[in-house]
């Protein structure tokens, strides 16, 4: 999609390789099946990028499905959450939105199936037996005493769990496989558990559900998927994966892994997102400090910024963590191209610029994009009493420091050289307001004498400007990886408690009336801020997503 050139990984060389040896009729079809137990966070994007992309590159398709196997935990609103941030990533699952409860039937009939070939058996081991029974890596498993029952008393058995004669917990269904083999997933795994709860979709149709194994392969084959891509913890289950499709003898698709995606600072478990949700760590799953599409999306970061990065990110076979910085560098990147320009003041100091004319004003011209001139101009008002950034003044200024001070100049963007002449103070001594005077000569920021300023500042002017309230965010976590704690520790103990900041009387210039949720500006030398959808008429809020120096860049040069 971004990309043209055509890409290689192991994954691409292996369809390559399908293709070219006739297989499934030169067809490639993959899925992505979220489980909708959460929000989706980067490490799916990661997932969604390769299994649409791969669709797109081969000419093939790709399924959504929803892996809604648990009905303990699954909710339709983390179903419509899920397709609301797919098709934002850019990706259309087209009429092929599935459900592995649609299968439930077939699922039930393929059991049977099993039965009927003496593969399956009914056992009434606690999960706690059960587990013992299991043995260890280093021992082999012990066979249940249930495992010798009849086929019949299998099917009644399994027929009866089906209709709710059975407590929760009280009998399973086992595949019969190998209890001594080296692979524990091979040691008659589960494939039914018996659990009276209401299902998002099935409501009380079934007290039984398939686990992740035994439903994921046969949904992949029921629709008919070609490459069934998942991450690497997954390497393991790929024996039992194909078991049971040659027991069943259905199509089966080729299971291939690749290693999850991991990022500093941050934490891609829905479990534990789940968790800081739940606790009230950050205000709700859409959190602009959260890993989750929907956090990043409203914290201002785009679709193509996203996928720019799982593209150059790649896929590999072995896992590792990716430094946050790649990711914002690619925020940076789109939004240097596509952000209008704006000036915008978030810790103001008030500057009187005593030569200026009482109730003059007038209007000066600014550049909406210098990376899009196509953007155009805008006016913006300049008048006597401005605000300037606090952190632009300093009245005893360090050497290497170039804005504001005492009897120095300084250029305002596109408006006028000023000289400060003079300062304010209150009766604590903290500064509430500069005189200075402005070199009418000096308009659009340029002296006509050539001579020059070492700094150039933006501002705004006072009685023009809105007032904004502007969020600033720091890193989730403390730690590069939070769920590495003390001894005792809980990776909770990680979390930044100042990633958050609020500013509240920020001011800007007044073009940005017309701001609208979801619209991302630059406000110049700032960085780059999208407004939140929780502004109102009266209260215009802006989520900062990113300042403007490029972490990235820096660290790929010490390299
Ligand atoms: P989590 O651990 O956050 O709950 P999950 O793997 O259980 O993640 P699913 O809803 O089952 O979440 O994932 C849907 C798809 O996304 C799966 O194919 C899974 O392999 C993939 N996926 C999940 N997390 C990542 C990740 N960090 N990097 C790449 N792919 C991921
Ligand atoms: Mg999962």
């Amino acid at each position: 999609m971004d990309d043209i050139q055509e890409k290689t990984d192991f994954i691409r060389e292996s369809i390559r390789d399908d293709l070219k040896k006739g297989k499934n009729n030169g067809r490639v079809h993959t899925r992505f099946p979220p489980e909708p137990n959460g929000y989706l966070h980067m490490g799916h994007a990661k997932s969604i990028c390769l299994n649409f992309g791969l669709a797109d590159e081969f000419n093939g398709k790709c399924n959504l499905r929803f892996d809604d196997t648990n009905p303990t935990k699954e909710e339709s609103e983390y179903v419509q959450s899920i397709k609301k941030d797919i098709g934002w990533l850019g990706f259309d699952w087209k009429d092929r939105e599935y459900y592995a409860s649609d299968y439930f039937k077939e699922l039930y009939e393929y059991a049977v199936l099993l039965i009927r070939k003496s593969k399956a058996f009914v056992c009434d081991l606690t999960a706690d037996e059960i587990r013992q029974y299991r043995g260890t890596l280093k021992t082999p498993g012990k066979e249940s005493p249930y495992r010798s029952r009849s086929v019949e008393e299998n099917l009644k058995l399994f027929e009866e769990m089906k209709n709710s004669k059975y407590e929760d917990g009280s009998r399973v269904l086992r595949a019969k496989i190998d209890m001594s083999s080296p692979n524990l997933n091979m040691r008659d795994p589960i494939m039914y558990r018996i659990i009276h709860e209401t299902h998002h979709r099935t409501g009380n149709s079934w007290c039984i559900y398939p686990t992740y194994d035994w439903a994921h392969g046969q949904s992949d084959s029921i629709e008919d998927i070609t490459h069934s891509i998942c991450t690497l913890e997954f390497e393991d289950h790929r024996p039992l994966y194909n078991w049971f499709l040659e027991q069943l003898e259905i199509h089966r698709p080729r299971q291939i892994e690749f290693a999850r995606l991991n990022l500093t600072y941050t934490i891609m478990s829905k479990r534990k997102l789940l968790e800081l949700v739940k606790n009230k760590y950050v205000n709700g799953w859409d959190d602009p400090r959260m890993p989750t599409l929907s956090g990043i999306r409203r914290r201002g970061y785009t679709p193509e910024a996203i996928r720019n990065f799982c593209s150059q990110i790649g896929i590999a076979k072995a896992d590792s963590t990716i430094d946050i910085a790649f990711l914002e560098h690619f925020v940076r990147e789109d939004l240097n191209k596509k952000a209008p320009r704006v000036m915008g003041v978030l810790n103001p100091l008030k500057v009187v610029i005593d030569n200026y004319p009482d109730d003059n004003f007038e209007e000066l011209d600014a550049i909406n994009n210098p990376e899009d001139l196509s953007a155009g101009k805008r006016k913006i008002p300049f008048s006597k009493i401005l605000y300037i950034e606090k952190e632009d003044f300093m009245e005893d200024p360090p050497k290497k420091f170039f804005r504001l001070a005492p009897g120095r100049e300084v250029r305002l963007r596109y408006a006028y050289f000023i000289k400060c002449n003079d300062i304010i103070k209150d009766k604590d001594g903290n500064i509430t307001e500069l005189h200075c005077t402005y070199d009418p000569e000096t308009k659009g920021g340029d002296a006509p004498d050539g001579r020059k300023v070492k700094a150039t500042l933006h501002w705004v002017s006072a009685k023009h400007s809105i007032k904004a309230e502007v969020r600033l965010y720091d890193r989730l976590f403390l730690k590069e990886n939070p769920l590495k704690t003390q001894m005792s520790g809980d990776y909770k103990d990680n979390i930044n408690p100042d990633s958050l900041k609020v500013v509240t009387d920020c001011r800007l210039e007044p073009s940005l009336v017309q701001a609208a949720s979801g619209d991302i500006y630059q406000f110049e030398r700032l960085g780059y801020f999208a407004v939140d959808p929780d502004t109102t008429e009266d209260n215009i809020v802006f989520n900062r997503t990113s300042t403007l120096r490029d972490q990235w860049a820096k660290i790929s040069k010490k390299n």
